[in-house]
């Protein structure tokens, strides 16, 4: 009985290097390994010996049989992939790993805390000699993981086991609620460091530049989507869902993300670690139907075949389809039939009285935000589009005169994230990525960068393991070389600066404090975790915790 990648797959490969016959792909050295949506055992060859299961850092990987019926879909896309032959050698790659050359001490800075940042000092550390240094402005690390994932995700929240067994290496140290840039400055960390990483993602959004886009109730997914994940920036934020029907704009995963939350009921997400103040305005909320805009066809949207067959799985949200004959085009590639087929028969399935629909709208286009007399959101000027191959293999959105007003009370646009120009560092506003060359910063010695700060925002949770590989062997290969300035201060004497700057820096046991905090509140409620939402009650857990109390205090103090 063969193995099988089901939805929650984070492609971070762990499972393609310990499956003894290589039936795992792509592998990170095949060409499509950066465009798959997931990876895929092949059924032929799987020898059903489980490996890939414990390497799995999210757990999406089950024997055949016990697959719950919602992962049942996942045997035949599995299958699927491996129906076009590849040929491949008969183990998988060996990760090539540039090994230092010296075992004297290297100290890195590692700038942000997400998944980019904790696969970086993975790799780090599995060299002899090295001690990390992790920095994130928030009291709290994990990044996107904690404030990106959807709350109805929880599988691909497991990753936090990973990063737990990474945090608790010998060499590696956290220095939480610490703002680069603010606090310190990158020449301060450059002068107490062999080298800095920035794996600060992108925590901006793309604009539509369209008349009416920062009207009241109109606003970006990105917002939302850290709005219900309790992000402390969007503890206070509100949003209007009083209005029957509710905009997307984006055909990616972070639209299909919000669309869902959206139309979910309540009391699902209510076992979930949603914030609390979300799930008060999602009980209150009276949006019933949620419109995603994709600017191209069915087969050009950027959301992935395993998040719509979660999506289509469920049995709460009603599926309807506008603007696409969901015809497989001729020479559609296997994956992208699925979709259509999925989409098909979903919007073909009889409606349910009361359910919450998701409205599938394609080849669309905003043109305007419309406001009401009170100068809010009153609904959005979509243009219908014809779809025109250009030549080189892309085929793009050309508007027609077509407009039609569709009605809304909360417009979100999520047409992508966009990455922050970084105090003292160079920055291309077109890609909105630090230039870099294999994640070294262009004329900058000694710095680097790894996740969307570096390739943009693309992937997912895993993708960060292979990118910070690439940016590791690069620091390390210059260390070698001496290419890495010893650093003028001692690591006390950077501490002590950031003591003598910041009120509370919180390490590793002072996160463990807060974490710890979350889950015991949560576990009463039956949830993973109750999110702490406010600084201060994050400073405050950190420092009162009764672990904390039995041992020294966990905070760095002026
Ligand atoms: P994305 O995948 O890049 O999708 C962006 C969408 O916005 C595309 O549909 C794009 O359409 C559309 N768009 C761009 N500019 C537009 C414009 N001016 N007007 C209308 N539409 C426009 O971005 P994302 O959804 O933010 O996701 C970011 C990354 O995170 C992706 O790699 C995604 O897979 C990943 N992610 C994964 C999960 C998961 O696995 N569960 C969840 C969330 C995010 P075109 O194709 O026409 O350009």
């Amino acid at each position: 009985m063969p193995h099988v990648v089901t939805q929650a797959c984070c492609g971070d490969a762990s499972c393609v290097f310990a499956c003894p016959v290589n039936a795992i792909h792509p592998t990170p050295d095949e060409p499509d390994f950066g465009l798959a949506e997931m990876l895929y055992i092949d059924p032929v060859s799987c020898v059903d010996c489980g490996a890939c299961v414990t390497a799995c850092p999210v757990g999406a990987i089950s024997a055949h049989d016990r697959l719950t019926a919602e992962q049942l879909p996942f045997v035949d896309i599995n299958a699927l992939f491996h129906e076009t032959p590849r040929s491949y050698p008969a183990q998988a790659p060996v990760t090539p790993l540039v090994a230092r050359t010296s075992t004297d001490r290297l100290r890195v800075a590692i700038v942000g805390s997400g998944p980019a940042a904790l696969f970086a000092a993975d790799e780090l550390l599995k060299r002899p000699g090295v001690r990390v240094t992790v920095i994130d402005r928030l009291p709290t690390p994990h990044g996107l993981v904690r404030a990106g994932v959807a709350p109805d995700h929880p599988s691909t929240k497991t990753v936090e086991g990973l990063f737990r067994h990474i945090e608790e290496q010998p060499g590696f140290r956290y220095l939480l609620g610490v703002d680069v840039g603010v606090d310190v400055t990158h020449d301060e960390l450059a002068a107490h460091h062999h080298a800095v990483v920035y794996a600060t993602g992108a925590s901006h959004d793309r604009r539509l530049g369209i008349a009416g886009e920062d009207l009241p109730g109109s606003t970006t997914a990105t917002d939302f989507v850290a709005w219900y994940n309790g992000h402390p920036d969007h503890a206070d934020r509100t949003f209007d869902l009083s209005g029957h029907r509710a905009v997307v704009i984006g055909n990616g995963n972070v639209a299909l993300d919000v669309a869902r939350v959206l139309a979910t009921d309540p009391e699902r997400l209510a076992g979930t670690d949603i914030a609390d103040h979300a799930l008060t305005a999602l009980r209150a909320s009276a949006v019933r139907e949620i419109v995603l805009v994709g600017r191209r066809g069915a087969e050009h949207a950027a959301f992935t075949l395993p998040e719509l067959v979660g999506l289509v799985e469920r049995d709460d949200i009603d599926v309807e389809v506008h603007g696409d004959t969901l015809v497989v085009p001729a020479g559609t590639d296997v994956m992208t039939a699925r979709k259509l087929d999925l989409l098909r028969e979903a919007a073909a399935r009889p409606r349910r009285p009361g359910a919450r629909t998701i409205v599938f709208r394609f080849a669309s286009s905003p043109q305007v935000v419309d406001a009401d007399g009170d100068g809010r959101v009153a609904g959005v000027g979509l243009v219908r589009n014809d779809l025109v191959p250009d030549g080189g293999g892309v085929v793009r959105a050309v508007a027609t005169r077509d407009v039609e007003t569709v009605s809304a009370g909360l417009v979100l646009r999520s047409i992508g994230y966009r990455g922050v120009a970084l105090p003292g560092l160079p920055f291309d506003a077109a890609s909105a990525t630090v230039p870099h060359a294999s994640g070294r910063v262009d004329g900058m010695p000694g710095t680097y960068v790894a996740g969307w700060i570096k390739r943009g925002p693309s992937g997912f949770i895993g993708t960060n393991r292979s990118c910070a590989q690439e940016t590791v062997d690069a620091l390390v290969a210059d260390a070698n070389a001496g290419l890495l300035t010893e650093p003028a201060g001692a690591s006390s004497e950077f501490r002590r600066l950031v003591g003598d700057r910041v009120a509370a820096a919180i390490d590793l046991r002072g996160w463990r404090a807060i974490d710890a905090a979350e889950r015991a509140a949560g576990r009463t409620e039956g949830r993973p975790r109750r999110k702490i939402v406010r600084l201060d009650a994050m400073l405050e857990a950190a420092s009162t915790s009764a672990a904390s109390r039995r041992r020294r205090p966990r905070l760095v103090r002026r």
